[in-house]
């Protein structure tokens, strides 16, 4: 319904241009009804697009709309694993291709309950555009598996993993499909993923990102997608004639993303106040411990009542970070998709907000994305704000090939560089195509442009 109902409550001429996105989006939801999270992710595209069809007719004529929301290729199997118990699991996985226009596929592997076909296909849809706004040949995929890596030992972690690539290795490829991690896939996961990938067909190192140091990892992968997140926004706040030092900050999540945004925000001379788990969250009004912090989600793998427990500063609540009464400056949503709705978004900006940038992929609703441009809260998206950890995946895949490693200034000083780089080409695009300001917009654009030319170029 999302998609139809946007483009028909549309108050505008018809062109062939409206008319082409209308009929692909009914196409879409057609076939596709029962995938609401696809859905709201190609709505949030569609939705900003137009004036690029306007301008291109001849992505019409490639008919390039239809083919970049149908995935090229998508796979769904069995994963049957053995538990400590001695019965047999079985879970579902997923690798879906989706458009390999500018390069092989790439994009990481979520492993969480809530893993369907339909949250695959939103994460890889966005990963089209958030990989081609890195400027790196990289073009997109997602897989992942409704597995949950929470309260298993770790001998079952390692057998799931074994499992889900004995089946995944039939279709990657160094220049076909190249997985990372993503929620619930961290270094542990990508270790064992790696090492039954060695065992089947040999030390192909490129074949997976955000490996360890020791076997061909990059440094500053893990710190990444965070800190891509910072620079994202310090370059968003100073287009806007904002210094960022100085400001507040609430941060959701907890994991790999949230953490290294805290550690980098604060060195950036941000207050972060919060960390959020799906229980609750601790809020800190002397700024969040990193090492804490790290020590209670990454030694440990505890909850987040221990850092509360170890900070004596520290407050835990229950419920939504989102819905907490605090005064603060920047939004920074590291958990989830859609974690934010239409009535926390409309709390913004009471409580002081400025800006909201995304590390999380899509954690605002269609209504709460709205609401910030309503409300003149500058908002960076989800494929934009956080392609730090894929474009470090890209460096990674890189330095395989190279069969050298960077230094972590080189790594850093590379992702500072592109995370600028693609700010500046989205406000560029955003004004080229008149909806100035708009960096939904201009990262839809400048990201799509880019697969779309590469497209039409290469035929039918
Ligand atoms: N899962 C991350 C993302 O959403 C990283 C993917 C990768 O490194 O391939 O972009």
């Amino acid at each position: 319904t999302f998609v139809a109902n946007a483009h028909k409550g549309m108050v505008m001429p018809m062109t062939e241009a409206t008319e082409y996105i209308a009929k692909v989006a009914a196409d879409l939801e057609r076939r596709d009804p029962n995938q609401p999270e696809f859905q709201e992710a190609v709505h949030n595209f569609l939705g900003t697009i137009t004036p690029v069809f306007e301008k291109h007719p001849e992505y019409i004529k490639a008919n390039v709309l239809a083919r970049i929301t149908e995935p090229e290729r998508v796979i769904q199997f069995q994963v049957p694993w053995q538990d400590d118990a001695g019965k047999l699991q079985i879970n579902r996985g997923f690798r879906v291709q989706f458009n390999s226009a500018i390069g092989p596929y790439k994009g990481g592997l979520r492993f969480h309950p809530s893993v369907n076909l339909s949250i695959i296909k939103f994460l890889g849809f966005e990963q089209i555009f958030k990989n081609s706004l890195t400027g790196l040949p990289i073009g997109g995929g997602k897989g992942g598996s409704d597995f949950t890596s929470k309260g298993k030992s770790d001998a079952e972690i390692m057998r799931f993993c074994q499992s889900f690539m004995i089946e995944l290795q039939k279709h990657i490829g160094l220049d076909l499909d190249v997985p990372a991690g993503d929620i619930g896939v961290g270094g542990r996961e990508i270790g064992y993923l790696y090492g039954m990938y060695k065992r089947l067909r040999g030390s192909e190192r490129g074949i997976l990102t955000g490996k360890g140091l020791s076997y061909g990892g990059s440094l500053a992968r893990t710190e990444a997608t965070g800190y891509g997140l910072l620079y994202y926004t310090n370059a968003m706040l100073k287009e806007n004639g904002q210094e960022i030092a100085g400001k507040r900050a609430v941060v959701s999540g907890a994991g790999n993303v949230a953490t290294y945004a805290i550690q980098k925000a604060e060195e950036l001379g941000v207050k972060v106040l919060t960390a959020s788990d799906s229980n609750g969250y601790v809020y800190d009004e002397n700024g969040i411990d990193v090492a804490v912090l790290k020590d209670v989600k990454e030694v440990r793998r505890a909850r987040l009542t221990e850092y509360a427990k170890a900070v004596p500063t520290a407050e835990y609540h229950e419920g939504s970070v989102w819905d907490a009464d605090i005064k603060y400056d920047l939004a920074l949503p590291c958990a989830t998709q859609n974690e934010i709705n239409a009535d926390q978004a409309a709390k913004f900006k009471a409580a002081g907000v400025i800006a909201i940038a995304e590390g999380a992929n899509m954690p605002s609703t269609p209504d709460a994305i709205a609401s910030y441009k309503e409300n003149g809260i500058l908002y960076g998206p989800a494929k934009a704000a956080n392609a730090g950890g894929v474009a470090v995946s890209a460096l990674e895949m890189s330095q395989n090939s190279r069969r050298l490693s960077d230094s972590f200034t080189t790594v850093d000083g590379e992702l500072k560089e592109i995370m600028e780089n693609l700010f500046a080409n989205s406000v560029a695009a955003a004004k080229e195509y008149g909806v100035a300001g708009d960096y939904l917009a201009g990262s839809n654009i400048a990201g799509f442009t880019k697969v779309a030319d590469a497209m039409t170029a290469q035929g039918w």
